[in-house]
């Protein structure tokens, strides 16, 4: 395997493709890799084609996981959901651009069955072991998106940009379709550059998880108030990051046996998250 280095994101662009695949922190292709989900002939290192760092509300698509936890600049949820996210190890390393791209954790998919996303005829986790698994947009694949910064980020009404175009970062994620299994807008030569973070007036963001520490969301719940209202983003509950309207859209979820218990978590996770973001009553 091919190892390349460019130094700009034109560079890093044109080398995509045809057997070579972006690398960040590594944290989640490596793994991937190893297990024979991805092939790649060529790595594209992009340590020095996307930007990295925090200047007021734009964001580098290679800022770690850690810088983000770590800076009062950054609001709140976003903070509290890297710091909730996998182990200091996994957050010195992973990128905020490689969280936003990392794929299911079902266990079906990571063992390499031949499942309905795998390309296959059915979804495994429906008829099977699915309690990690999703209660919106489950129709043909029940997996659960892992991102916790992702449902932060929709809740925080960030924009991404890549290197062909700018969108809301929630336009980055589709619900895979017979046609077009993958879960992402992302073309394959494309590169998430920069997010821009609108600052809120008051944000949070709320997990239940198996362990207290480095575990992926159960339900994760992100709640923003802003000039233009609440918003809210959940995580584990879909295919992709979830955006809900409002805590009354948790009545309208579709969970499989074994995840309806979900909807009655998340609907504790978002009253308690709706409270830390209410207007303070004047005095
Ligand atoms: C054990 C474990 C536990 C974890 N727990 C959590 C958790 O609780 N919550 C949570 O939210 N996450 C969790 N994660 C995910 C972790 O945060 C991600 O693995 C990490 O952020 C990925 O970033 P990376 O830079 O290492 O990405 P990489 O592994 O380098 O890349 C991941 C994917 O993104 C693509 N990519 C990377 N950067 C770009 C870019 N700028 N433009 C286009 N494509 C790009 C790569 O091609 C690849 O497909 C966990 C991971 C592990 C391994
Ligand atoms: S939930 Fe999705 S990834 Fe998991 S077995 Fe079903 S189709 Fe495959």
């Amino acid at each position: 395997m091919e190892l390349l280095r460019p130094s700009s994101a034109d560079e890093a662009t044109a080398a995509l493709g045809n057997g070579a695949v972006a690398l960040a922190g590594g944290t989640e292709l490596v793994p991937l890799l190893r297990d024979g989900l991805i092939r790649a002939d060529k790595l594209v290192h992009l340590a020095a084609a996307v930007p990295r760092g925090i200047d007021g509300t734009t964001i580098g698509a290679g800022t770690t996981l850690a810088e983000l936890e770590a800076d009062p600049q950054i609001p709140q949820a976003l903070r509290e959901a890297c710091s909730l996210a996998a182990s200091p190890q996994l957050r010195s390393m992973g990128t905020v651009g490689g969280n936003l791209l990392q794929a299911t954790r079902c266990w079906y998919w990571r063992l390499g069955f031949d499942c309905w996303l795998h390309g296959g005829e059915q979804c495994f986790a429906k008829s099977g072991a699915h309690r990690e698994h999703a209660i919106f947009g489950n129709e043909l694949c029940a997996s659960a998106h892992p991102s916790d910064v992702g449902a932060a980020l929709l809740a925080l009404g960030a924009t991404v940009r890549t290197t062909k175009r700018e969108l809301p970062v929630g336009d980055l994620y589709r619900l895979p379709t017979p046609d077009d299994r993958s879960t992402t807008t992302l073309a394959t030569d494309e590169l998430i550059l920069e997010l821009d973070v609108p600052a809120p007036g008051a944000s949070t963001y709320l997990k239940a998880m198996d362990r207290r520490k480095w575990a992926f969301p159960i339900v994760g719940v992100a709640a923003v108030r802003s000039n233009s209202g609440i918003r809210i983003g959940l995580a584990g509950v879909a295919p992709i990051p979830w955006p809900l309207d409002a805590a009354a859209a948790l009545d309208d979820a579709t969970p499989l046996p074994g995840t309806a218990y979900k909807v009655e978590i998340a609907r504790a996770l978002v009253r308690r998250a709706l409270e830390e973001v209410a207007e303070p009553l004047p005095t």
